[in-house]
């Protein structure tokens, strides 16, 4: 990142943070807005020059904000509580304009440029939608601004939607190949159990494996403004290290939180899974919504799991309406799911080529495809994000 102007006697973060080359900071909509007074200048401010001095350390960094409802709502005269999608689409549309300006200024202030980019589940699930705004991205980074992401909210729906922004910074984090990213919220890291219920619950201060017994520990519980608990945050964990990024839980309460982390402060580090995959099967990994599934019998799943390819030989069946080059899920006959790859035929064609030898391909299509329904490049098995369709 290259820096306008600055202060020439700082230079960049010392500590933990020291090493990082692209970092993606997310911001929960309770630390940056007061329900009645709205954006919080001073902290923004505070955190402002704390992604300054990421830059001044070498690190590309991207923002995820959040809070355009909870400016929306202040600006409109919502009333508290749960608002209808359309209350919050409408809230998001007028908060939104707030919440870039706030950070333009913000950043504007120590010489950075910020960019706005809205995105909907469609640009990071659909290939060539992703590509796009990655490269989008990638050209913002490269003129030294600073992306300032959200969900568009305006446009999204309740079926099309990441929900939260926790899960969304993890997939952007995927997007750019970042190698952390900082989820900062007013929850200080993972408790053994909700400390409001349980007192004898410890911080967890590092996570080299997301097990079972770790998702156990995360409670449903958000606060008020903001639409991720703790069950989004490991969600995101596993999105953001799986493909090879750590990840952070730490509390943004007090100003320059990103200073204090590289300080030291107590807080939550998940490890990057230690051998990163390819980006091609790190993106399939993280898909949320996939367009569609294919049934496989019993010899293609352990033909699968020894690294080949998936042909049509071995599928009993397909649903749902994708097209080539989507994502589908991967199942065995009793439903379990085995992955997640990219399909190589539209559903109609698909289906007329299952239970199939490869060599028929061409007098059943009339034309000649590719042998393998689905590459072994281009699956992820054993792939660790829930998927929408699990909730
Ligand atoms: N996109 C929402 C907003 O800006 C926030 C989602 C979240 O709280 O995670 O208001």
């Amino acid at each position: 990142m290259t820096l306008q102007t600055g202060t020439a006697e700082k230079s960049g973060f010392t500590g933990r943070l020291a090493s990082y080359e692209r970092i993606v900071v997310k911001v929960g909509s309770a630390l940056l807005v007061d329900p009645v007074r709205g954006v919080r200048e001073e902290w923004l401010g505070a955190l402002a020059d704390d992604i300054a001095e990421l830059g001044r350390t070498g690190a590309d960094v991207l923002v995820v904000s959040s809070g355009a409802i909870a400016l929306g709502r202040k600006v409109l005269g919502l009333p508290r509580g749960k608002l209808k999608l359309e209350e919050s689409q409408a809230a998001a549309a007028t908060g939104q304009i707030a919440l870039s300006r706030a950070w333009a200024e913000a950043l504007g202030q120590r010489g950075l440029a910020a960019g706005q980019i809205l995105l909907t589940l469609g640009d990071t699930e659909e290939r060539r939608r992703y590509l796009n705004a990655r490269a989008t991205i990638a050209n913002l980074l490269k003129f030294g601004a600073v992306p300032v992401v959200n969900e568009n909210d305006t446009v999204a729906t309740n079926e099309i939607r990441y929900g939260d922004n926790d899960r969304l910074a993890a997939r952007v984090g995927t997007m750019v190949s970042a190698d952390l990213v900082l989820l900062l919220s007013d929850v200080e890291g993972l408790y053994t159990a909700p400390p409001a219920r349980d007192p004898s619950a410890t911080m967890i201060p590092h996570v080299e494996h997301i097990t079972p017994e770790i998702e156990a520990m995360a409670s449903g519980a958000g606060s008020e403004l903001s639409r991720g608990g703790m069950q989004t945050k490991i969600e995101a964990a596993k999105i953001a290290t799986g493909a090879g990024a750590g990840l952070v839980i730490a509390s943004g309460r007090e100003l320059n939180p990103i200073a204090r982390i590289d300080a030291g402060e107590p807080c939550t580090w998940f490890a990057p899974a230690g051998t990163p995959v390819a980006a091609r099967k790190t993106w399939i990994a993280g898909t949320l919504e996939p367009r569609g599934a294919v049934t496989l019998d019993a010899g293609a799943c352990t033909a699968l799991r020894k690294g080949k390819s998936l042909l049509p030989a071995g599928v009993k069946r397909v649903d749902g309406s994708f097209q080539r080059g989507d994502t589908v899920a991967i199942r065995d006959e009793a439903g379990a799911l085995l992955g997640l790859g990219l399909i190589a035929y539209d559903v109609e064609d698909a289906r007329l080529i299952i239970g199939r030898k490869s060599h028929e391909i061409e007098d059943l299509l009339g034309y000649a495809g590719r042998s393998e329904m689905i590459h072994r490049d281009d699956m992820a098995l054993g792939v660790a994000a829930r998927l929408n369709d699990e909730d």
